[in-house]
């Protein structure tokens, strides 16, 4: 996992995971599964649900479990339901209440649990490990199957993005900027779950609580598809211009990374006609629209001068649109660039010693004087011998030194050829001379 933690987990009730994830990951907040515990609260208590008297429970049952606003509120109506349906002596709602604080996402509504209400993400992914990892494979097998599972849903993510690239855009639902924007950042995925929040908004009214800074948003009530429970949102915001903060009791974006319809109607009321950056968060973007690059390689970094160029602009865009809406933090991060600055100028200032000297003065010489000629001159003053680089080919074997016989006999062959081209040409030059 490259030396990272995840920030939250969820699996099912295993006890030697919750043990195992406490241990390795102690820091790492560990929930159970919803779906799994609803269904097998369904299971145990089919004549439960099913009984004369319990007309609605089902329903009443979903609604706490899945929309309260606060713990107390869930608290208050769990016990209410409890003792209204009579389940007090019921092992399994028992149980459940006193395990409620692992499942129940009211208690986690301001972790980061992206979609988990939706089951089938879940669902999905626990399918593809037990269909493809089973309990007799060895440890080197399951990270074999593991990696070929991660690799699949890479796969999978790149042709989501090559399709949110090549498909043509979709009609807005209402035509407001705020869509626009979703959809030229947003993965198609996503931008689908912004559009379903999108289209509540228009099922939705509100009244503004204190000028500009906290707003209630409910549901219509002349709506065909009544809710079980009309619940009013409180949205809190700050429209100052630099600021642009929102929030909402539900925590919508908190837990899935996506803004609430609530935040979204207020929005729209208030003519807002761009999402703030901080609410488009960067894994939910199209790859190439992502403020920080997911995966940078070191030695990549290491060898390419661009690349290091781009992560650093990146790095430093973040920085500055984080610091710039604070004057405090603006004059703190000016003071520390030119600190930065200072000390980059003695890192990069090259080594002081007499040639590396001279080579500055002609460089200087150069540019002051503008002559063609004295580039030239400094120039080759500035040369170094070139690299040796091996040929091509198999390398040379080195030579074996030779015996002092042969180094003999060598010189007796020279003495020999030497003469003998004496005698050549003063013949030649006997002949010119006739
Ligand atoms: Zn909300």
């Amino acid at each position: 996992m490259g030396g990272k933690r995840p920030k939250t987990i969820i699996t099912d009730q295993d006890k030697a995971m919750k043990g195992a994830i406490a241990e390795v990951m102690p820091n790492t907040i560990h929930r159970n599964c919803l779906f799994h515990i609803k269904n097998k609260c369904y299971n145990k208590n089919l004549k439960v649900f099913a009984a004369k008297g319990n007309d609605g429970l089902y329903e009443e049952f979903e609604d706490i479990v899945n929309n309260c606003l606060t713990e107390q509120e869930f608290e208050h109506l769990w016990e209410e339901m409890i003792k209204d349906k009579k389940l007090e002596k019921n092992k399994y709602f028992t149980r459940m209440w006193e395990m409620r604080k692992r499942f129940i996402p009211v208690y986690y509504k301001n972790d980061f649990f992206p979609f988990t209400q939706t089951t089938s993400r879940s669902e999905s992914t626990n399918s593809r490990f037990k269909d493809n990892v089973g309990p007799t494979y060895s440890i080197m097998s399951f990270v074999t199957e593991y990696q070929r599972i991660i690799d699949t849903i890479e796969r999978a993510e790149n042709l989501e993005d090559h399709y949110s690239c090549q498909k043509r855009p979709k009609e807005l639902l209402f035509g407001y900027t705020i869509e626009r924007q979703a959809h030229e950042l947003y993965n198609r995925n996503i931008y689908s779950k912004f559009q379903v929040q999108m289209q509540a908004t228009s099922t939705l009214t509100y009244r503004e609580i204190e000028e500009g800074k906290a707003f209630e948003v409910w549901q219509r009530s002349n709506q065909v598809h009544k809710v079980h429970r009309i619940r009013r949102y409180i949205v809190l915001t700050d429209l100052t211009e630099g600021k642009e903060e929102f929030s909402c009791i539900c925590a919508k974006f908190s837990k899935d990374g996506l803004l609430c319809s609530h935040v979204l109607k207020i929005m729209i009321e208030k003519e807002i006609s761009k999402i703030p950056d901080k609410y488009i968060i960067d894994r939910w973007r199209k790859k190439d629209m992502r403020l920080i690059k997911q995966r940078v390689e070191d030695t990549t970094v290491k060898t390419s001068s661009l690349l290091r160029f781009n992560v650093l602009s990146r790095m430093s865009t973040t920085m500055n649109s984080k610091v710039a809406k604070n004057a405090e933090a603006t004059v703190y991060l000016m003071a520390e660039m030119e600190r930065i600055d200072k000390h980059l100028d003695n890192l990069l200032a090259p080594p002081i010693n007499d040639d590396s000297q001279n080579q500055t003065t002609t460089e200087t010489q150069v540019q002051t004087e503008g002559n063609i000629e004295n580039q030239e001159s400094s120039s080759v003053q500035l040369l170094e011998d070139p690299q040796v680089t091996q040929k091509k080919g198999r390398p040379e074997k080195a030579k074996r030194f030779k015996t002092v016989i042969e180094q003999e006999r060598e010189k007796a062959k020279k003495k020999e050829t030497n003469k003998k081209k004496q005698i050549t040409a003063n013949e030649n030059s006997g002949q010119y001379h006739i």
